[in-house]
């Protein structure tokens, strides 16, 4: 039912040369009183989505610095996804009536994940709502527990809130990706950027040919423009909302538009959704509705590399990892004013914002006219990610908080 995720060894010296050697000799030096120290993450899905892409570099770069880390992944069956995506659009602040049989749903497949998981390590890292009652297992004073909440929690449907408090405020601390997120609790809360790897194959360089056959394998023509939203299936992405931007777009520039998304084991409506994006295609043959496997890294960062513009036309966002990934490689991006969306776009220096189709089409549209104002944009944005946003940095702030749960 759960699985314990293996994952490939990452030479953590390869990223010195990108970010410079103290970078590097800062992290061993706060990792060596962990050294061997046991430490669990435990999420919903080992693929899709930006959790497990986080932690897929994450773990393996941990393992590096000679910490004793483990990845486990929760087992749940339809019903239990079909609840935790509802609570998820719940805590976006869609409507939603919760009823009891829900709660107990959830509640169940944590029972049974507490009876099936070893959750014993001496620090417990616990990621978004699906696993929150995990902390159910806690024998006292025995070890560290603590939320990472990957969600925009600023407007919460109250009553799914409310029943997911009652475990986060029996963790040690809750970690948010932006102050807006954080909610009135009885403990500690701190800031966690989520972060990208450099390094990986979703951002790493590619040569110019590769790129080229990626494109020529979906039909996509180099020579024109392109614009790209790389997403999973999600109302919450707003791929119909990108589609009736393109289309205004269309009507002053001769562009494609690029809408590629995989599947999350943990979100069932990915096929519903991709039929809404289908529908309102309309068979244009310029918009290609590519359906990726859920792990697909270099595809995607091929597209990314590809785009003219990238686009992010989300209505909700915890963070938008694609965000960064597109500032990586120093793409213009054109993104909604959404969660933590405006941390990684700061209109009119690493990106430009907007708020509706119409906002988001005249964005694209200011950006086509003026590429010189598109190049700075991406420049700035990569300077911007590789000051925050970067996986060396995120693995600091993790020891940061580890020693300081291990001294409380
Ligand atoms: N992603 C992917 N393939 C897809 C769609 C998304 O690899 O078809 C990746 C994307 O590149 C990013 C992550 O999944 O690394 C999505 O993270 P984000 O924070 O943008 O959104 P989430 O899916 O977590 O809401």
């Amino acid at each position: 039912m759960s699985d314990t995720l293996t994952l490939g060894r990452i030479p953590l010296d390869d990223y010195a040369e990108l970010l410079g050697a103290g970078e590097i000799e800062e992290l061993r030096a706060l990792a060596s009183p962990l050294r061997g120290r046991s430490i669990q993450m435990v999420n919903s899905t080992a693929v899709g989505g930006g959790v497990a892409e986080i932690l897929t570099r994450l773990v393996p770069l941990a393992e590096e610095l000679d910490l004793n880390i483990k990845w486990e992944v929760m087992g749940g069956g339809e019903d239990f996804f079909e609840v935790t995506k509802a609570f998820h659009n719940a805590l976006h602040g869609a409507p939603y009536h919760a009823s009891q049989r829900d709660f107990d749903i959830f509640l169940a497949y944590n029972k049974m994940n507490r009876e099936k998981l070893p959750l014993d390590a001496e620090f417990m890292v616990i990621h978004d709502p699906q696993p929150a009652a995990l902390i159910e297992a806690r024998r006292p004073g025995a070890n560290h527990w603590v939320w990472r909440c990957h969600i925009d929690l600023s407007h919460p449907n109250r009553t799914v809130w409310d029943f997911l408090e009652q475990f986060v405020s029996k963790y040690d601390g809750a970690m948010f990706s932006s102050p807006e997120f954080s909610r009135q609790l009885p403990i500690p809360q701190y800031l966690f950027y989520p972060a990208i790897d450099p390094l990986s194959e979703k951002n790493w360089e590619l040569d110019r040919e590769f790129i080229a056959q990626v494109l020529a394998r979906y039909g996509i023509d180099p020579q024109r423009t392109i614009l790209t939203q790389i997403s999973r299936f999600d109302r919450l992405k707003d791929p119909v909302g990108v589609i009736r931007a393109y289309r205004i777009v269309k009507r002053y520039f001769d562009c494609q538009l690029v809408l590629a998304g995989g599947s999350a084991s943990d979100d069932p409506e990915g096929a519903v959704v991709l039929k809404e994006v289908l529908r309102e295609a309309d068979g244009d043959p310029d918009i290609k509705v590519l359906e990726l496997p859920a792990w697909a890294p270099l595809e995607v960062n091929a597209l990314q590399r590809a785009s003219t513009i990238v686009l992010q036309k989300s209505l909700r966002e915890g963070f938008g990892l694609t965000v960064s990934e597109a500032l990586w490689k120093k793409k213009p991006v054109v993104a909604s004013a959404v969660g933590g969306i405006p941390i990684q776009i700061i209109h009119k220096h690493t990106g430009l914002l907007a708020h509706s189709v119409e906002g988001t089409a005249y964005q694209i549209r200011f950006l086509l006219s003026h590429p010189e104002i598109a190049t700075r944009l991406g420049e700035h944005g990569h300077e911007h990610v590789k000051e925050n946003f970067l996986i060396t940095q995120k693995l600091k702030r993790y020891l940061t908080l580890l020693l300081t749960l291990a001294r409380a």
